[in-house]
Protein backbone atom coordinates (compact mmCIF):
# COMPACT_ATOMS: atom_id res chain seq x y z
CA UNK A 1 0.00 0.00 0.00
CA UNK A 2 1.69 3.22 -1.43
CA UNK A 3 1.00 6.68 0.16
CA UNK A 4 2.02 9.36 -1.64
CA UNK A 5 2.85 13.38 0.33
CA UNK A 6 3.47 15.51 -2.40
CA UNK A 7 7.54 16.30 -2.53
CA UNK A 8 8.32 13.65 -0.26
CA UNK A 9 8.99 9.93 -1.36
CA UNK A 10 6.36 7.61 -0.63
CA UNK A 11 5.04 6.41 2.80
CA UNK A 12 4.56 3.11 3.01
CA UNK A 13 3.51 0.87 5.30
CA UNK A 14 7.44 0.22 6.41
CA UNK A 15 7.78 3.48 7.15
CA UNK A 16 4.72 4.49 8.78
CA UNK A 17 5.93 6.80 11.95
CA UNK A 18 4.08 6.44 15.85
CA UNK A 19 4.37 10.50 16.70
CA UNK A 20 2.04 12.86 16.56
CA UNK A 21 3.93 15.24 14.20
CA UNK A 22 3.20 12.27 11.47
CA UNK A 23 -0.40 12.28 11.87
CA UNK A 24 0.06 15.79 11.41
CA UNK A 25 1.69 15.92 8.39
CA UNK A 26 -0.64 13.48 6.71
CA UNK A 27 -3.48 15.56 7.50
CA UNK A 28 -1.62 18.28 6.34
CA UNK A 29 -1.30 16.33 3.27
CA UNK A 30 -4.61 15.37 2.66
CA UNK A 31 -6.46 16.77 -0.52
CA UNK A 32 -10.01 16.21 1.92
CA UNK A 33 -8.82 17.72 4.90
CA UNK A 34 -11.38 20.90 4.24
CA UNK A 35 -14.50 18.79 4.38
CA UNK A 36 -14.40 18.15 8.18
CA UNK A 37 -15.21 21.24 8.98
CA UNK A 38 -18.00 21.35 6.96
CA UNK A 39 -19.36 18.64 9.82
CA UNK A 40 -20.63 19.37 12.74
CA UNK A 41 -18.33 17.67 15.19
CA UNK A 42 -20.02 16.74 18.78
CA UNK A 43 -18.17 18.23 21.85
CA UNK A 44 -17.67 17.65 25.11
CA UNK A 45 -18.83 19.64 28.09
CA UNK A 46 -16.09 21.87 27.99
CA UNK A 47 -16.59 22.09 24.57
CA UNK A 48 -13.58 20.20 23.33
CA UNK A 49 -14.28 18.16 20.25
CA UNK A 50 -14.97 14.68 20.62
CA UNK A 51 -13.13 11.63 18.86
CA UNK A 52 -16.07 10.52 16.88
CA UNK A 53 -15.55 7.00 15.21
CA UNK A 54 -19.22 5.62 15.42
CA UNK A 55 -19.86 7.30 11.25
CA UNK A 56 -21.13 3.11 10.63
CA UNK A 57 -23.95 4.15 13.83
CA UNK A 58 -25.02 7.72 12.84
CA UNK A 59 -22.99 9.33 10.68
CA UNK A 60 -22.57 13.50 11.69
CA UNK A 61 -24.97 16.12 10.38
CA UNK A 62 -23.04 18.25 7.68
CA UNK A 63 -23.64 21.89 8.23
CA UNK A 64 -25.54 22.43 5.15
CA UNK A 65 -28.33 20.26 6.22
CA UNK A 66 -30.54 22.77 7.90
CA UNK A 67 -30.36 25.21 5.03
CA UNK A 68 -31.64 22.18 2.72
CA UNK A 69 -34.28 21.00 5.35
CA UNK A 70 -35.56 24.95 5.53
CA UNK A 71 -35.80 25.85 2.20
CA UNK A 72 -38.70 22.90 2.36
CA UNK A 73 -39.87 23.63 5.68
CA UNK A 74 -40.33 27.55 3.98
CA UNK A 75 -41.33 26.02 0.51
CA UNK A 76 -44.22 24.64 2.76
CA UNK A 77 -45.59 27.66 4.96
CA UNK A 78 -45.93 29.98 2.23
CA UNK A 79 -47.17 27.51 -0.71
CA UNK A 80 -49.10 25.31 1.22
CA UNK A 81 -50.21 22.09 -1.33
CA UNK A 82 -48.99 24.09 -4.60
CA UNK A 83 -45.42 23.29 -2.98
CA UNK A 84 -46.20 20.15 -4.21
CA UNK A 85 -45.57 21.65 -7.92
CA UNK A 86 -44.37 24.86 -7.01
CA UNK A 87 -41.53 24.63 -4.61
CA UNK A 88 -37.56 25.58 -5.22
CA UNK A 89 -37.49 21.33 -5.60
CA UNK A 90 -41.12 20.37 -6.32
CA UNK A 91 -41.89 17.75 -3.84
CA UNK A 92 -43.44 15.46 -6.56
CA UNK A 93 -40.55 14.58 -8.28
CA UNK A 94 -38.29 15.41 -5.17
CA UNK A 95 -36.88 11.35 -4.71
CA UNK A 96 -35.79 11.81 -8.59
CA UNK A 97 -33.30 14.54 -6.95
CA UNK A 98 -31.55 11.68 -5.21
CA UNK A 99 -31.38 8.78 -7.65
CA UNK A 100 -28.64 9.59 -9.65
CA UNK A 101 -26.21 10.37 -7.19
CA UNK A 102 -27.67 7.89 -5.04
CA UNK A 103 -26.82 5.54 -7.75
CA UNK A 104 -23.57 6.93 -7.95
CA UNK A 105 -22.77 5.58 -4.33
CA UNK A 106 -24.02 2.36 -4.80
CA UNK A 107 -22.12 1.66 -8.46
CA UNK A 108 -25.97 1.09 -10.37
CA UNK A 109 -27.90 2.55 -12.77
CA UNK A 110 -30.63 5.32 -11.99
CA UNK A 111 -32.81 3.06 -13.16
CA UNK A 112 -32.47 0.33 -10.66
CA UNK A 113 -32.10 2.95 -7.37
CA UNK A 114 -35.09 4.41 -5.53
CA UNK A 115 -35.08 6.18 -2.18
CA UNK A 116 -38.17 4.91 -0.08
CA UNK A 117 -39.34 3.64 3.43
CA UNK A 118 -36.54 2.39 5.87
CA UNK A 119 -34.22 -0.81 5.94
CA UNK A 120 -36.04 -3.28 6.85
CA UNK A 121 -39.14 -2.24 5.60
CA UNK A 122 -37.49 -1.82 2.10
CA UNK A 123 -36.11 -5.83 2.96
CA UNK A 124 -39.66 -7.22 3.11
CA UNK A 125 -41.30 -5.37 0.02
CA UNK A 126 -38.05 -7.19 -1.68
CA UNK A 127 -38.70 -10.49 -0.62
CA UNK A 128 -42.48 -9.65 -1.37
CA UNK A 129 -40.93 -10.30 -4.75
CA UNK A 130 -37.87 -12.32 -4.95
CA UNK A 131 -38.64 -14.51 -1.72
CA UNK A 132 -41.06 -16.45 -3.33
CA UNK A 133 -40.67 -19.80 -2.27
CA UNK A 134 -41.78 -23.07 -3.36
CA UNK A 135 -42.81 -26.39 -1.58
CA UNK A 136 -38.94 -27.70 -2.45
CA UNK A 137 -36.98 -24.56 -2.83
CA UNK A 138 -38.23 -22.32 0.27
CA UNK A 139 -35.01 -22.27 2.68
CA UNK A 140 -33.18 -18.71 3.11
CA UNK A 141 -29.50 -18.42 3.27
CA UNK A 142 -27.99 -15.56 5.65
CA UNK A 143 -24.63 -15.32 7.56
CA UNK A 144 -24.67 -16.61 11.20
CA UNK A 145 -23.69 -13.11 12.53
CA UNK A 146 -26.14 -11.26 10.38
CA UNK A 147 -27.86 -8.28 12.23
CA UNK A 148 -30.50 -8.87 14.46
CA UNK A 149 -32.60 -7.03 12.52
CA UNK A 150 -32.20 -9.06 9.03
CA UNK A 151 -32.68 -12.62 10.95
CA UNK A 152 -35.78 -11.63 12.68
CA UNK A 153 -37.18 -10.35 8.97
CA UNK A 154 -36.09 -13.49 7.65
CA UNK A 155 -37.55 -15.48 10.38
CA UNK A 156 -40.80 -13.73 9.70
CA UNK A 157 -41.03 -14.40 6.18
CA UNK A 158 -40.70 -17.80 6.69
CA UNK A 159 -43.28 -18.13 9.13
CA UNK A 160 -45.35 -16.21 6.96
CA UNK A 161 -45.37 -19.04 3.92
CA UNK A 162 -45.85 -21.38 6.31
CA UNK A 163 -42.40 -22.82 6.85
CA UNK A 164 -40.36 -23.59 10.26
CA UNK A 165 -38.15 -20.83 10.62
CA UNK A 166 -35.72 -22.69 12.42
CA UNK A 167 -35.62 -25.36 9.91
CA UNK A 168 -35.59 -22.64 7.08
CA UNK A 169 -33.00 -20.63 7.86
CA UNK A 170 -29.44 -21.64 6.82
CA UNK A 171 -26.67 -19.69 8.71
CA UNK A 172 -23.13 -19.28 6.81
CA UNK A 173 -20.62 -19.97 9.80
CA UNK A 174 -17.32 -18.87 10.54
CA UNK A 175 -15.24 -22.36 11.10
CA UNK A 176 -14.43 -23.01 14.90
CA UNK A 177 -12.42 -20.32 16.24
CA UNK A 178 -12.38 -17.51 13.21
CA UNK A 179 -14.80 -14.60 13.69
CA UNK A 180 -14.46 -14.01 9.28
CA UNK A 181 -16.34 -16.37 7.21
CA UNK A 182 -14.28 -18.42 4.14
CA UNK A 183 -16.15 -18.91 0.36
CA UNK A 184 -15.40 -22.62 0.44
CA UNK A 185 -17.85 -22.92 3.30
CA UNK A 186 -20.91 -21.16 1.26
CA UNK A 187 -20.20 -23.46 -1.73
CA UNK A 188 -20.20 -26.19 0.38
CA UNK A 189 -23.26 -25.50 2.16
CA UNK A 190 -24.57 -24.27 -1.90
CA UNK A 191 -23.19 -28.15 -3.23
CA UNK A 192 -25.52 -29.24 -0.50
CA UNK A 193 -28.89 -27.82 -0.34
CA UNK A 194 -28.47 -24.86 -3.40
CA UNK A 195 -31.75 -26.46 -4.63
CA UNK A 196 -33.38 -25.74 -1.58
CA UNK A 197 -32.26 -22.60 -1.05
CA UNK A 198 -34.83 -19.40 -2.67
CA UNK A 199 -32.96 -16.64 -1.36
CA UNK A 200 -29.16 -15.80 -0.27
CA UNK A 201 -29.30 -12.63 2.18
CA UNK A 202 -25.83 -11.22 2.94
CA UNK A 203 -24.80 -8.17 4.65
CA UNK A 204 -22.37 -6.33 1.88
CA UNK A 205 -19.79 -5.54 4.85
CA UNK A 206 -21.18 -7.12 7.94
CA UNK A 207 -21.73 -4.91 11.04
CA UNK A 208 -19.42 -6.78 13.76
CA UNK A 209 -16.16 -8.00 12.02
CA UNK A 210 -16.27 -5.26 9.11
CA UNK A 211 -15.82 -7.77 6.31
CA UNK A 212 -16.41 -6.44 3.17
CA UNK A 213 -17.51 -9.70 0.97
CA UNK A 214 -17.18 -10.02 -2.73
CA UNK A 215 -20.72 -9.32 -3.80
CA UNK A 216 -20.14 -10.69 -7.58
CA UNK A 217 -18.39 -13.77 -6.46
CA UNK A 218 -21.18 -14.63 -4.16
CA UNK A 219 -24.14 -13.80 -6.46
CA UNK A 220 -22.87 -15.72 -9.45
CA UNK A 221 -22.05 -18.66 -7.15
CA UNK A 222 -25.83 -18.29 -5.77
CA UNK A 223 -27.57 -17.98 -9.29
CA UNK A 224 -25.74 -21.13 -10.34
CA UNK A 225 -27.66 -23.01 -7.88
CA UNK A 226 -31.00 -20.96 -9.33
CA UNK A 227 -31.27 -18.87 -5.54
CA UNK A 228 -32.50 -15.22 -5.55
CA UNK A 229 -29.50 -13.27 -4.22
CA UNK A 230 -29.88 -9.75 -2.42
CA UNK A 231 -27.86 -7.86 -0.13
CA UNK A 232 -28.23 -5.96 3.26
CA UNK A 233 -25.62 -2.87 2.12
CA UNK A 234 -26.50 -0.63 5.72
CA UNK A 235 -22.83 -0.97 5.89
CA UNK A 236 -21.88 -0.63 2.55
CA UNK A 237 -23.22 2.22 1.28
CA UNK A 238 -21.13 5.28 1.32
CA UNK A 239 -17.92 3.33 2.73
CA UNK A 240 -16.76 0.97 0.12
CA UNK A 241 -17.17 0.54 -3.74
CA UNK A 242 -20.27 -1.64 -3.91
CA UNK A 243 -20.98 -1.94 -7.42
CA UNK A 244 -24.28 -3.46 -7.57
CA UNK A 245 -25.01 -3.43 -11.28
CA UNK A 246 -21.95 -4.94 -11.68
CA UNK A 247 -22.40 -7.67 -9.08
CA UNK A 248 -25.62 -8.49 -10.61
CA UNK A 249 -27.46 -9.06 -7.14
CA UNK A 250 -31.55 -9.14 -7.68
CA UNK A 251 -31.40 -6.55 -4.97
CA UNK A 252 -30.29 -4.18 -2.42
CA UNK A 253 -31.14 -2.29 0.22
CA UNK A 254 -29.23 -0.02 2.47
CA UNK A 255 -29.92 3.08 5.24
CA UNK A 256 -28.77 6.49 4.72
CA UNK A 257 -28.23 7.48 8.09
CA UNK A 258 -24.96 5.38 8.82
CA UNK A 259 -22.06 6.53 6.39
CA UNK A 260 -24.71 8.42 4.35
CA UNK A 261 -24.77 11.46 7.13
CA UNK A 262 -28.93 11.68 6.32
CA UNK A 263 -30.07 11.95 9.95
CA UNK A 264 -31.17 9.53 12.26
CA UNK A 265 -34.51 7.15 11.11
CA UNK A 266 -33.69 8.95 8.13
CA UNK A 267 -35.18 6.97 4.48
CA UNK A 268 -33.23 3.80 3.48
CA UNK A 269 -31.82 3.14 -0.34
CA UNK A 270 -32.86 -0.05 -2.71
CA UNK A 271 -31.60 -1.45 -5.58
CA UNK A 272 -33.79 -3.96 -8.06
CA UNK A 273 -31.32 -5.08 -10.71
CA UNK A 274 -31.92 -3.82 -14.21
CA UNK A 275 -33.24 -7.46 -15.71
CA UNK A 276 -36.32 -7.30 -13.32
CA UNK A 277 -36.91 -3.60 -14.60
CA UNK A 278 -39.89 -4.37 -16.76
CA UNK A 279 -40.94 -7.43 -15.47
CA UNK A 280 -44.04 -5.98 -15.06
CA UNK A 281 -46.16 -9.44 -13.75
CA UNK A 282 -43.20 -9.63 -10.78
CA UNK A 283 -45.32 -10.51 -7.54
CA UNK A 284 -45.16 -7.00 -5.34
CA UNK A 285 -46.96 -4.52 -2.82
CA UNK A 286 -48.10 -1.87 -4.77
CA UNK A 287 -49.57 2.08 -3.82
CA UNK A 288 -50.23 4.61 -5.64
CA UNK A 289 -46.61 5.88 -5.86
CA UNK A 290 -45.99 2.18 -7.72
CA UNK A 291 -48.57 3.51 -10.53
CA UNK A 292 -47.54 4.95 -13.61
CA UNK A 293 -46.73 8.54 -13.16
CA UNK A 294 -48.36 10.06 -16.57
CA UNK A 295 -51.58 8.96 -14.92
CA UNK A 296 -51.31 8.68 -11.21
CA UNK A 297 -53.59 11.62 -10.58
CA UNK A 298 -56.65 10.30 -12.61
CA UNK A 299 -57.34 8.51 -9.98
CA UNK A 300 -59.52 6.25 -11.34
CA UNK A 301 -58.97 2.88 -13.25
CA UNK A 302 -56.87 0.12 -14.01
CA UNK A 303 -53.20 0.20 -12.13
CA UNK A 304 -50.71 0.70 -14.34
CA UNK A 305 -47.09 -0.78 -12.75
CA UNK A 306 -44.27 1.45 -13.06
CA UNK A 307 -40.50 0.74 -14.45
CA UNK A 308 -37.45 0.58 -12.70
CA UNK A 309 -36.79 0.30 -9.05
CA UNK A 310 -39.21 3.17 -8.65
CA UNK A 311 -41.95 0.99 -9.14
CA UNK A 312 -41.88 -0.58 -5.72
CA UNK A 313 -42.91 3.31 -3.90
CA UNK A 314 -46.01 2.60 -2.16
CA UNK A 315 -46.57 6.21 -0.92
CA UNK A 316 -45.49 9.49 -1.22
CA UNK A 317 -42.50 10.32 1.19
CA UNK A 318 -41.32 12.36 3.54
CA UNK A 319 -39.79 15.51 2.24
CA UNK A 320 -37.85 16.72 5.15
CA UNK A 321 -35.94 13.41 5.19
CA UNK A 322 -35.14 13.33 2.22
CA UNK A 323 -33.88 17.09 1.54
CA UNK A 324 -31.46 15.98 4.50
CA UNK A 325 -30.44 13.32 2.26
CA UNK A 326 -30.00 15.74 -0.93
CA UNK A 327 -27.87 17.79 1.68
CA UNK A 328 -25.48 14.73 2.24
CA UNK A 329 -25.65 13.06 -1.42
CA UNK A 330 -24.53 16.76 -2.90
CA UNK A 331 -21.69 16.35 -0.82
CA UNK A 332 -20.71 12.73 -2.31
CA UNK A 333 -21.60 14.30 -5.69
CA UNK A 334 -19.17 16.56 -5.31
CA UNK A 335 -15.84 14.51 -3.87
CA UNK A 336 -16.72 11.66 -5.35
CA UNK A 337 -16.98 8.22 -3.72
CA UNK A 338 -13.83 7.10 -5.11
CA UNK A 339 -11.77 10.34 -3.57
CA UNK A 340 -13.31 9.16 -0.28
CA UNK A 341 -12.48 5.65 -0.89
CA UNK A 342 -9.09 6.16 -1.52
CA UNK A 343 -8.73 8.55 1.87
CA UNK A 344 -10.57 5.97 3.77
CA UNK A 345 -7.77 3.22 2.77
CA UNK A 346 -5.24 5.29 4.05
CA UNK A 347 -6.61 6.30 7.20
CA UNK A 348 -8.00 2.57 8.14
CA UNK A 349 -4.13 1.36 6.88
CA UNK A 350 -3.21 4.57 9.59
CA UNK A 351 -5.22 2.83 12.42
CA UNK A 352 -3.82 -0.45 11.96
CA UNK A 353 -1.00 0.47 12.26
CA UNK A 354 -0.90 2.55 15.23
CA UNK A 355 -3.01 -1.10 16.58
CA UNK A 356 -0.75 -3.33 15.88
CA UNK A 357 2.48 -1.38 17.88
CA UNK A 358 0.41 -2.42 21.38
CA UNK A 359 1.59 -5.42 20.51
CA UNK A 360 -0.52 -8.77 19.97
CA UNK A 361 -0.63 -9.82 23.41
CA UNK A 362 -3.36 -6.59 23.93
CA UNK A 363 -5.69 -6.55 20.86
CA UNK A 364 -6.24 -8.78 17.71
CA UNK A 365 -8.05 -6.94 14.96
CA UNK A 366 -11.06 -9.46 13.27
CA UNK A 367 -11.30 -7.44 10.69
CA UNK A 368 -9.68 -8.36 7.37
CA UNK A 369 -6.09 -7.09 6.75
CA UNK A 370 -6.60 -6.74 3.00
CA UNK A 371 -7.83 -3.51 1.98
CA UNK A 372 -10.26 -4.69 -0.80
CA UNK A 373 -12.16 -6.67 2.38
CA UNK A 374 -13.00 -4.06 4.61
CA UNK A 375 -14.02 -0.63 4.59
CA UNK A 376 -12.97 1.58 7.06
CA UNK A 377 -14.21 0.04 10.03
CA UNK A 378 -11.81 -1.71 12.32
CA UNK A 379 -13.23 -4.71 14.71
CA UNK A 380 -10.75 -4.33 17.86
CA UNK A 381 -10.79 -7.49 19.94
CA UNK A 382 -8.92 -6.41 23.86
CA UNK A 383 -7.47 -9.52 25.88
CA UNK A 384 -8.90 -9.64 28.96
CA UNK A 385 -11.14 -6.56 28.70
CA UNK A 386 -14.87 -6.12 29.74
CA UNK A 387 -17.25 -3.12 29.25
CA UNK A 388 -15.36 -0.93 31.58
CA UNK A 389 -12.74 -0.58 29.36
CA UNK A 390 -15.51 1.20 26.29
CA UNK A 391 -16.23 3.63 29.88
CA UNK A 392 -13.08 4.93 30.48
CA UNK A 393 -12.68 5.42 26.54
CA UNK A 394 -15.90 6.96 26.27
CA UNK A 395 -15.04 8.95 29.94
CA UNK A 396 -12.11 10.16 27.80
CA UNK A 397 -14.06 11.76 24.39
CA UNK A 398 -13.76 8.71 22.19
CA UNK A 399 -17.15 8.21 21.28
CA UNK A 400 -17.09 4.03 20.21
CA UNK A 401 -19.24 1.35 20.02
CA UNK A 402 -18.75 -2.08 22.57
CA UNK A 403 -20.30 -5.51 21.72
CA UNK A 404 -20.17 -7.56 24.04
CA UNK A 405 -18.08 -9.94 25.07
CA UNK A 406 -14.97 -7.20 24.06
CA UNK A 407 -15.05 -6.06 20.72
CA UNK A 408 -14.66 -2.03 20.45
CA UNK A 409 -16.02 -1.00 16.94
CA UNK A 410 -14.49 2.12 15.57
CA UNK A 411 -14.96 3.35 12.02
CA UNK A 412 -12.38 6.65 11.04
CA UNK A 413 -14.99 8.07 8.41
CA UNK A 414 -12.91 10.02 6.16
CA UNK A 415 -15.45 12.96 5.29
CA UNK A 416 -15.38 14.31 8.93
CA UNK A 417 -11.99 12.08 10.75
CA UNK A 418 -8.79 13.49 10.70
CA UNK A 419 -5.07 11.26 10.71
CA UNK A 420 -5.08 13.10 14.62
CA UNK A 421 -8.12 11.60 15.88
CA UNK A 422 -6.49 7.99 14.73
CA UNK A 423 -3.85 8.71 16.67
CA UNK A 424 -5.61 10.21 19.88
CA UNK A 425 -7.68 7.32 19.90
CA UNK A 426 -4.90 4.92 19.82
CA UNK A 427 -3.34 7.10 22.71
CA UNK A 428 -6.07 7.21 24.90
CA UNK A 429 -6.14 3.56 24.25
CA UNK A 430 -3.37 2.83 25.19
CA UNK A 431 -3.31 5.03 28.40
CA UNK A 432 -6.39 3.10 29.60
CA UNK A 433 -4.42 -0.45 28.52
CA UNK A 434 -1.51 0.49 30.77
CA UNK A 435 -3.41 1.71 33.97
C1 LIG B 1 -28.26 -0.57 10.75
C2 LIG B 1 -28.73 -1.84 10.16
C3 LIG B 1 -30.10 -2.14 10.10
C4 LIG B 1 -31.13 -1.22 10.70
O1 LIG B 1 -32.38 -1.38 10.12
P1 LIG B 1 -33.48 -0.22 10.15
O2 LIG B 1 -34.63 -0.83 9.47
O3 LIG B 1 -32.91 0.97 9.45
O4 LIG B 1 -33.75 0.10 11.59
C5 LIG B 1 -30.47 -3.33 9.50
N1 LIG B 1 -29.55 -4.17 8.97
C6 LIG B 1 -28.22 -3.90 9.02
C7 LIG B 1 -27.23 -4.85 8.41
C8 LIG B 1 -27.77 -2.74 9.62
O5 LIG B 1 -26.46 -2.48 9.70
Amino acid sequence: MLIFVRNRKPITLSNYKSDLKFALELDQNDALKSYRNQFHIPKDKRGNELIYMTGNSLGLQPKQTKSYVNQELDDWANLGVEGHTDAKNPWLTYHEFLTESMAKVVGAKPIEVVVMNTLTANLHFMMVSFYQPTKKRYKILIESDAFPSDKYAVESQLRHHGFDDQEGLILWKPRKGKELLNYQDLETILEEQGEEIALILIGGVNYYTGQFFDLKRITILGHKYGCKVGFDCAHGAGNVALNLHDCGADFAVWCTYKYLNSGPGSLGGCFVHERHAFKKDLNRFTGWWSHNKQTRFNMRGEFDQLSGAEGWQLSNPPILSMAAIKASLDMFHQVGTEKLIEKSKKLTDYFEFLLNELGEDTIRIITPKNSEERGCQLSIQVKNADKSLHHKLTESGVISDWREPDVIRCAPVPFYNSFEDVYRLVEKLKLILNE
